[in-house]
């Protein structure tokens, strides 16, 4: 298996999310956090900022 292209995505929104939407709001990359159905999901366009794990009030992301 090729997985040279593949990149990583290290953060994740866990279930605690309760769809603020204060990540989107942060996050330089337009499709890299999309509306799951009962939280946001981080998507491979991702680029590992951390700024939405730093501004998500109620700690539902992880990673890093
Ligand atoms: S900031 Fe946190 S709680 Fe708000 S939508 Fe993003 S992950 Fe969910
Ligand atoms: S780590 Fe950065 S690029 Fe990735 S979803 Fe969070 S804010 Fe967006």
């Amino acid at each position: 298996m090729n997985n040279k292209n593949v990149k990583k995505v290290i953060y994740f929104i866990t279930s605690e999310c309760i769809q603020c939407g204060i990540c989107v709001d942060v996050c330089p990359i337009d499709d890299a956090i999309e509306e799951g159905e009962n939280q946001y999901i981080i998507t491979n366009a991702c680029i590992n900022c951390g700024k939405c794990k730093a501004a998500c009030p109620i700690e539902a992301i992880e990673g890093k």
